[in-house]
């Protein structure tokens, strides 16, 4: 499984930004998979052996996982989401979906409301858009940095590259904390984007996900991806690689999200906790109790 895997992901993992460029990824790209067919039965082993790796990461109860999701609009974070950990227990993750801040939020540092939320040990946290966000819709709508409040004396022009640096360490915190962070960038093509909205526009039962928002963040696309290509250059490291992941082919998105957080995994080399001779033997007496109670 694993050779299999780190071929389908190696392309798409960025772990040193510096020479990333945002135009060396083909939204279209399907990469080696030979069929859509090969790819969903890949995708459902994946899906078998995640939820059984999940139980023994919450029987260890030692190492998290947090995984990441950025994208334009229509890009598929739900639908991934929602395929992916669609076999993995609900009592052992938690998603978190991040959207314009509250005036709580604004009250607190950027990273406050999702440091609060981080995943527990044990557990898988899954953030539908993160702090990220404040280095992107941010970014692209000066206007919201006004809102935050912020001391003027600490807005300057390195605003970007301080924010990069905070993300930074908060990843390393938090990784040396046995969080183990993987980050998506489910990269959609404006051509697709724009079937996407009109198929939301065409089937009544697709209306309600449609959102007049979208169409004004679809406006400032070049800035969006110009931000996007700087958070990547900036916040790929080691230890929370980011992964841009092909978005026109929303089967193929899957399948390579799912490797990943197969690989991610299959790295801690998880173990149901051991059991030592003293506690075998008490689960011995207890079992032959139960047993005579009949
Ligand atoms: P859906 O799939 O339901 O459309 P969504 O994630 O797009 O999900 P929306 O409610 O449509 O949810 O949009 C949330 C909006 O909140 C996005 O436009 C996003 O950019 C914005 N947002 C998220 N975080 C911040 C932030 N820190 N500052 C300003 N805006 C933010
Ligand atoms: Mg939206």
């Amino acid at each position: 499984m694993s050779k299999i895997t780190e071929n389908l992901i190696r392309d798409y993992r960025v772990t040193d930004g510096k020479k990333f460029r945002l135009k060396d990824i083909d939204p279209g790209d399907t990469g080696k998979a030979r069929s859509k067919e090969e790819a969903q039965e890949l995708l459902d082993r994946g899906i078998k052996w995640l939820s059984s790796e999940q139980e023994k990461l919450y029987a260890t109860d030692s190492w998290s996982l947090l995984l990441v999701f950025q994208a334009m609009d229509a890009a598929g974070k739900d639908g991934t989401i929602k395929h992916v950990m669609s076999g993995v227990n609900p009592q052992g993750c938690q998603v978190h979906s991040f959207k314009a801040p509250t005036s709580d939020d604004l009250d607190h540092d950027f990273l406050w409301r999702c440091s609060k939320v981080m995943p527990e040990r044990g557990r898988i946290g899954i953030f539908n858009r993160s702090y990220y966000e404040e280095v992107l819709v941010v970014r692209v709508h000066p206007e919201f940095l006004m809102k935050q409040k912020l001391p003027s004396e600490l807005v300057g022009k390195k605003i970007w590259e301080d924010r990069f640096e905070d993300i930074r360490n908060f990843e390393k915190y938090q990784s040396r904390q046995g969080t183990v962070i993987r980050k998506f960038f489910l990269h959609v093509s404006r051509e697709e984007q724009r079937r996407r909205f009109l198929s939301r526009l065409e089937q009544k039962e697709k209306n309600w996900k449609f959102s007049v928002a979208d169409i004004a963040e679809r406006a400032h696309w070049d800035k969006y991806m110009d931000a996007y290509e700087d958070m990547i250059r900036n916040t790929s490291t080691e230890e929370a690689p980011w992964y841009v992941v092909p978005a026109d082919n929303k089967w193929f998105t899957r399948t390579v999200v799912a490797a990943v957080i197969v690989d991610a995994l299959h790295a801690l080399n998880l173990k149901f906790p051991h059991v030592d001779k003293s506690k075998r033997k008490e689960l011995d007496a207890i079992e032959a109790t139960l047993k005579r109670e009949k």
